[in-house]
């Protein structure tokens, strides 16, 4: 526990006192909006729009040309990448349905179902996205084991329907980690290593994350299958975009706030350049850190406070390599991950998942790997390059080895970007170019979404961890608190 200077105890996920500021008698007319929410990342999005939806007068101030945060995307030479997301859980059943039902959004209008292969070996696993699907091919990759994948994959299934905590199968995947659940189900390494494919969405390995909190960001795409968004993700942003400013709500690009007004412990405002805007609410969807360290003057929140936040240890970041290619590849899945020691590749082909994001006959690609943000030379020097390129050629070779029909990559390339942790870090002012926020560990406590300063709210990855369903529930959570339908003041949303 971190203490204060009177040696009183600071816990920064601790629920705040304060309701919401709109649900008091007093009138909001002196202001100029009922709400603003700096940042247009999917929690700030999810927030304002669920506002909107109740007729309160909301703003959403971005500090980039565009809305969606990590959730966008970007166009070079006829060909669309993304620039972060790729693949969205809860579409079914979770968040992102919830948001989708309060929008009146249909999921078939915005997503469409990945399908995905696995290279283990001379292995090829080929998912359609369905649990039988899943079930099915592996027991066909590992006859051995066909018994334990069913169970496994029940059990799996059932906690994540399952809503009460405290149910004795729920329990036996709290207590133990990821790593340990799969060793008492299963002998074969290279089947526990597929499971532990997608554990890149949570950024810890097997034995540092607790099993249940596998599930939701892992097993679930292998359950109920994980979704693209239909024409890229800034399509999927856009609408949501759209149903904010159809329901007299404001979305306003290249506004950076550079200040978060607060006196007295209260909210006022924000102010951008030397313009302000008053209001008795603002949602914060920018990291907890930048939020607490460089929005707010010193002085306003206790100084332990604000250190205990900036102690918090950040995500992994990653680079990103976007390719566009004359390749026709529309006879493979949208996702092809190769899982061999020491050629790990992970490349998804956007254009599989929805045909208009490639000229006709060729192919988006975009390949994520590692990338450290402390080992990333200075953007703009010729060791940054260099860095670029080399990243770039280790891709290329590792796909060129690994991935079918793209042999001969190099020479068909019509299109090539990078993105490294510094573009993350300057595109979104994210600390350290983090992917997920906060580190996605078992003892990690997140600052809670409310504030010490009442009217503040956090909506983001800091408050719920990293991943769209996450934020759109962390964006939900803060909307309803702020409408007065909240029973929770939970640290995670
Ligand atoms: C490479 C990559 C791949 C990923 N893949 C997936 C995936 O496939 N599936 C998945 O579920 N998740 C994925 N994630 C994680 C997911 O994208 C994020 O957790 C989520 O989108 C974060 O949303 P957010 O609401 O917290 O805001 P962010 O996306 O972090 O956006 C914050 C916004 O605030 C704006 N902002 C910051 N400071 C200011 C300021 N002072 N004034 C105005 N605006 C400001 C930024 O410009 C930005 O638009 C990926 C992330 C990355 C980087």
């Amino acid at each position: 526990m971190i203490v204060s200077s009177e040696n009183k105890p600071i816990d920064i996920s601790a629920p705040q006192a304060w309701s919401s500021p709109l649900q008091e008698q007093r009138s909001c007319s002196s202001f100029d909006f009922d709400a603003i929410v700096v940042g247009s990342g999917l929690g700030g999005l999810a927030c304002a729009a669920l506002l909107a939806k109740h007729s309160i007068k909301v703003l959403v101030l971005e500090q980039h040309y565009q809305v969606g945060g990590y959730c966008s995307s970007f166009q070079r030479n006829g060909f669309t990448f993304t620039s972060g997301v790729e693949d969205i859980s809860g579409v079914e059943a979770g968040d992102t349905a919830q948001l989708l039902a309060e929008l009146d959004l249909k999921k078939e209008d915005l997503f469409v179902l990945n399908t995905r292969m696995f290279i283990i070996g001379d292995k090829r696993i080929r998912l359609d996205g369905t649990k039988q699907g899943t079930v099915s091919a592996l027991s066909k990759a590992f006859p051995d084991e066909a018994e334990a994948i069913v169970r496994f994959i029940d059990e799996a299934e059932y906690v994540l329907r399952m809503e009460d905590p405290g149910n004795e199968t729920v329990q036996s995947w709290v207590s133990i980690t990821y790593q340990q659940k799969l060793d008492q189900y299963f002998r074969n390494p290279e089947l526990k290593s597929f499971f532990c494919s997608l554990l890149v969405y949570i950024g810890m390995p097997a034995d540092q994350v607790p099993a249940q909190a596998a599930i939701g960001p892992c097993l679930s795409y292998f359950i109920v299958g994980g979704y693209y968004p239909k024409g890229g993700p800034q399509n999927f942003v856009n609408s949501i975009r759209d149903y904010i400013t159809a329901h007299s709500g404001k979305v306003l690009t290249n506004k950076h706030v550079d200040e978060i007004i607060v006196s007295d412990g209260i909210v006022g405002g924000v102010r951008v350049g030397d313009k302000t805007y008053s209001s008795p609410v603002v949602v914060s969807n920018v990291n907890a850190k930048t939020l607490y360290q460089r929005l707010i003057a010193p002085g306003r929140v206790h100084k332990v406070f604000v250190d205990a936040i900036g102690a918090l240890p950040m995500s992994i970041s990653c680079c990103m390599v976007q390719i566009g290619t004359d390749i026709d590849l529309s006879c493979l899945p949208s996702h092809i991950q190769v899982l061999d020691k020491g050629a790990h590749c992970h490349c998804v082909i956007n254009s599989n998942a929805d045909h208009s994001l490639a000229p006709e006959g060729k192919s988006s690609l975009t390949f994520i790997c590692g990338g450290d943000y402390r080992k990333t030379p200075p953007r703009g020097t010729p060791e940054y390059a260099r860095y670029k390129d080399e990243r770039a050629k280790t891709i290329i070779s590792r796909a060129e080895a690994g991935i079918p029909n793209l042999q001969d990559l190099q020479k068909h390339i019509l299109a090539l970007d990078i993105s490294t942790p510094l573009t993350f870090e300057r595109y979104t002012s994210m600390p350290e170019g983090a992917i997920y926020g906060f580190e996605q560990s078992i003892g990690l406590t997140r600052p809670n979404f409310k504030s010490p300063i009442r009217g503040l709210y956090l909506a983001s990855s800091s408050t719920a961890g990293g991943g769209v369903e996450s934020v759109i529930g962390a964006g939900l959570t803060c909307a309803r608190d702020i409408l007065g339908k909240n029973t929770a003041h939970s640290s995670s949303s």
